[in-house]
């Protein structure tokens, strides 16, 4: 494709639906890197993982007791021995014996129960076992918790802690997983100055600069470079330059509306970039503009908070999963709403919101709508967790509405 010279060729005022479609369009082909299954934590698998053999491997003592016979049941038994966990013995269990067993031990051939130590009671060299001996209990036989060869993780499954187990558990020295993108932030505006300078009249701090790099590495990303940009056309285009040259993915914070200095737009076409829309029906973050140039994406996030976490939210977050691997697609939960809340307009209207459980059903959740005082205003909803949509259109949700809602953590 070629890029367009002219901002009024931009495809703009478009849904949030189809513009989520357009960013996930243009997402790269995901690459894949073999590396040490530890490394992988918290990345998306792009193989399977087999089971390497049966497991348990033998049958395995699920107690620290006694290896019986069913037809013991009742009886005094001769303790012939010990197995303690890593040991293996060769011996045939007998009626009338018993062998002393250890959690993780492989059962001696013959065992049909194993009966916990606390259940028998020694008579002098002999056990006396309990009346109510049951086949298998107390026993993992060989291949009940997986056969070998068995399929237990699949593409796109996560390397939690526990999948990781498993790989480990098989044998796994390397795998297949998706690689990270590289992130790189830039924030715009010369009324910027950075965390924990003073302020002179005018000047605020960056907040976005480290909000966006935060939500970067919540997703798994590595910290994302950092650079402030005055408001400057030539700054900016050195600066959106080198950042293509470093990173894959290219958030730039600020300037993308429709002020005197808001030069992102004609920058992003001037280093000839593809502008794929400017412009969503939404609010907060109407003024979002998502550009590729060849395989690196660029949004341009609009520089008041809310309007860019929304950004974030809405479009940066599902291009990074995919990109990763992983399914885009947001994570949502059932509640009520505790508050009413109205939309006026035709754009759909977000509201940050906190879930917390219903005393009665750890399932359900309340939801209080934190709406603020519009988009710059980050200190109402600062303990938000989640958050709902509602519109197009003028509705009104009344309070104890059934609601559907996205969490943000
Ligand atoms: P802009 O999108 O550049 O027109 O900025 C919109 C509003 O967001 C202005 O009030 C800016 O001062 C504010 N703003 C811009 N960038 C940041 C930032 N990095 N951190 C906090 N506020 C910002
Ligand atoms: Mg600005």
């Amino acid at each position: 494709m070629t890029a367009k010279t002219e901002l009024t060729d931009v495809v703009t005022m478009i849904q949030p639906a189809e513009a989520l479609d357009l960013v996930l369009q243009n997402v790269p082909q995901s690459v894949i890197e073999n590396i040490a299954p530890e490394d992988g934590l918290n990345r998306a698998l792009a193989q399977i993982i087999h089971s390497d053999q049966d497991y348990p491997a033998f049958d395995r003592s699920m107690m620290d007791g006694f290896a019986v016979r069913l037809a013991d049941s009742g009886k005094p038994v001769e303790c012939i021995g010990e197995l303690a966990a890593g040991m293996h013995a060769d011996l045939i269990l007998k009626d009338g014996q018993c062998v002393q067993i250890m959690t993780g031990a492989p059962c001696p051939q013959g065992t049909e129960v194993v009966v916990p130590k606390e259940k028998i009671e020694w008579q002098g060299r002999q056990v006396l076992l309990p009346g109510d001996l049951l086949l298998d209990k107390h026993i993992a036989r060989k291949g009940t918790e997986c056969s070998a060869n068995a399929k237990v993780l699949k593409p796109g499954d996560i390397v939690s802690p526990l999948a990781l187990a498993n790989i480990v558990s098989f044998g796994y020295q390397k795998i297949d997983v998706y690689r990270i993108p590289t992130a790189a932030i830039l924030t715009t505006g010369s009324e910027l100055v950075p965390s924990g300078q003073s302020l002179k009249p005018g000047q605020i701090r960056d907040s976005n600069g480290p909000m966006f790099s935060a939500l970067s590495q919540q997703l798994g990303l590595n910290i994302p470079s950092r650079h402030l940009v005055s408001d400057d056309i030539e700054s900016l285009k050195e600066s959106i330059n080198n950042a293509l040259k470093q990173a894959d993915l290219i958030l730039i914070s600020g300037g993308v509306s429709v002020g005197n200095y808001d030069y992102v737009p004609q920058v992003i076409l001037d280093i000839g970039a593809e502008i794929i829309f400017h412009k969503v029906k939404q609010r907060p973050g109407k003024p979002i503009l998502f550009a590729r140039k060849e395989d690196k994406l660029i949004f341009g996030l609009p520089g008041n908070p809310l309007s860019g976490l929304w950004g974030f939210h809405g479009y940066v977050k599902p291009a990074i999963k995919k990109w990763m691997g992983i399914d885009p697609s947001p994570k949502r939960s059932n509640g009520n709403l505790t508050d009413e809340i109205k939309n006026k307009g035709p754009r759909k209207r977000f509201v940050l919101a906190i879930a917390t459980e219903k005393d009665n059903d750890p399932f359900s959740w309340n939801v209080t709508p934190l709406p603020g005082h519009g988009s710059a205003d980050i200190y109402s909803p600062a303990n938000a967790n989640c958050y709902i949509s509602i519109g197009p259109g003028d509705v009104k949700m009344d309070k104890k509405s059934p609601i559907e809602f996205e969490w943000i953590m």
